[in-house]
């Protein structure tokens, strides 16, 4: 199987080197050139498969050029031993026909381990297939939780380094001491006195700095990123919506066959892509409600037609929705357009230069047949998290609760009453203070952890290992830096200096 760039379709690429690569040099992203399609007979099997077994089934359908070993090292390098009870997507149900896909059960207690923890060991094998540097170095700039989530997920990971920067100002405490405690022997933390923004410039000004690459060429090192738009961040998406449908059959809640609705609360459009994608494949699929904060850009885009990100930005109570450009969008239009290459890099361009694309009756026709957008702003999140305690004895964190609030919305619109998943996103306790202040009145400037704990006694749900763990554990990780001394800590964490 063989990949091609959303900007230019002449483009065929090897999976491998779509890993490696990134993103292509025309701008656009790499995609499949075509849908592997699935049976039911197929998905009768899987159903018999752990999630490890389901992974590789559905991955060597897109990778074709890893051999069975290599998959198998790479799924069990993922998912064995990391998640707890060694189940990465449960599924709890909620109401009749509601069902709760929880992906928050990995180290990071949040959905971007489910990619995070498979890339690593994806990236190193398509490093060396497509003969590059000997060691991949990953450099992150994060505002929270992308950052702690790739170094969990590179941890140790043979061939490869991290090296997270994070604004010293600009992240929660817990968030913080989440990353400067972090293990293992390739990785590194630094604060940059300044902003996410100094921090975002000073990565992509390393990124593209010819001299820096010199530097560890001479070491038989190579830059790589674990961006949200690199294919081997979003294939292994795909997996939990196959593999949640096979376990809903397989309890009885639908018929093999039966079609679903699927929810997912939505920023960079990854998560609901991936749905997309298992809907190409040929799982029974009816619709998605792309479920969206205050930041309602894909509401109204899946509404109007009109793309426009010239508009406030809002810091909600679901911050890893807030966003206004869903880089992902391009990989969904280039399908619906008859993969026009042409129109897509068009499109993006007046997104660059104008901040708005429109795409026409004809998508908007296709897009509103096959999503639901609907938005739930920050006292709606508050208040579907209290509802669905009090009613269904069900703790949701924010971003799972503005899936649900949007899950309302369309019931009521529609009467639609087809059996439905839930995407979770994130533990309830990693956004404690949220949460708690949902169920209770919150002290301004509380501890986390004493948040936390109070949020367990209040509600009688377990705080999660990973976090429980935090506290006590030695800081590995004090410094800090200028934006402008970025590079230097570059070369000293990577012994080139
Ligand atoms: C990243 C993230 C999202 C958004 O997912 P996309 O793939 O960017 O749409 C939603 N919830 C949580 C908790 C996240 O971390």
């Amino acid at each position: 199987m063989n990949y091609q760039s959303t900007r230019n379709k002449g483009v065929s690429i090897s999976s491998a080197e779509a890993i490696a690569r990134g993103i292509s040099a025309d701008g656009g992203l790499f995609v499949p050139e075509q849908f592997p399609q699935i049976t039911m007979a197929q998905l009768e099997e899987w159903g018999k498969l752990d999630y490890i077994g389901r992974a590789k089934a559905v991955l060597s359908l897109f990778l074709s050029d890893y051999s069975q070993q290599e998959l198998d090292d790479c799924v069990k390098g993922a998912y064995q031993g990391t998640f707890e009870n060694n189940t990465p997507a449960p599924l709890a149900s909620l109401s009749e026909g509601v069902s709760v896909l929880e992906l928050w059960h990995g180290p990071t207690c949040a959905f971007k381990d489910m990619a995070l923890q498979l890339l690593p060991h994806l990236l190193t094998r398509a490093a060396r297939k497509t003969s590059s540097a000997a060691i991949t170095v990953i450099l992150v700039a994060t505002s929270g939780d992308t950052g702690k989530a790739a170094l969990e997920g590179f941890k140790d990971v043979e061939d490869t380094q991290i090296l997270v920067f994070y604004p010293r100002d600009g992240v929660s405490d817990m968030q913080k001491l989440q990353m400067t405690t972090q293990e293992g022997g390739n990785v590194a933390v630094c604060a940059v006195e300044g902003n996410f923004d100094d921090a975002q410039t000073g990565v992509k000004r390393i990124f593209t700095d010819t001299a820096m690459a010199q530097r560890l060429a001479a070491g038989d090192m190579a830059f790589s990123s674990a961006n949200s738009i690199n294919w081997g961040r979003l294939v292994p998406q795909i997996v939990y919506y196959i593999s949640a449908y096979v376990d809903l059959a397989r309890q009885g809640t639908i018929r093999l066959g039966e079609a679903v609705n699927v929810v997912v609360p939505t920023g960079n459009f990854g998560n609901i892509l991936a749905g997309y994608y298992a809907k190409q494949m040929g799982l029974p699929v009816r619709r998605f409600v792309c479920a969206s904060n205050a930041n309602r850009v894909l509401t109204d885009f899946i509404r109007t037609g009109a793309y426009d990100r010239n508009r406030e930005f809002h810091t909600t109570l679901s911050p890893s929705m807030d966003i206004l450009i869903s880089s992902n969008l391009e990989r969904l239009l280039f399908d619906l357009t008859g993969r026009d290459d042409r129109q897509i890099s068009q499109w993006m361009e007046e997104l660059k230069t104008t901040g708005r694309y429109e795409v026409g009756d004809e998508i908007r026709a296709k897009i509103q047949g096959l999503f639901y957008g609907a938005t739930v702003d920050d006292e709606g999140t508050k208040a579907v998290i209290e509802r669905t305690f009090r009613q269904q004895g069900y703790l949701c964190d924010t971003h799972t609760a503005v899936a649900l609030g949007a899950y309302e919305q369309y019931r009521q619109e529609t009467g639609d009453a087809t059996p439905c998943i839930v995407v979770s996103t994130a533990s309830p306790y990693k956004f404690a203070s949220s949460v708690l202040a949902a169920l209770e009145p919150v002290e301004d400037g509380a501890d986390d952890f004493a948040l936390v704990r109070r949020l367990s006694e209040v509600t009688g749900t377990r705080i999660p290992a990973p976090l429980s763990a935090l506290q006590g554990k030695e800081v590995r990780f004090e410094e800090s830096c200028a934006p402008d001394a970025m590079e230097t800590i570059v070369l000293e964490k990577l012994d080139l200096a």
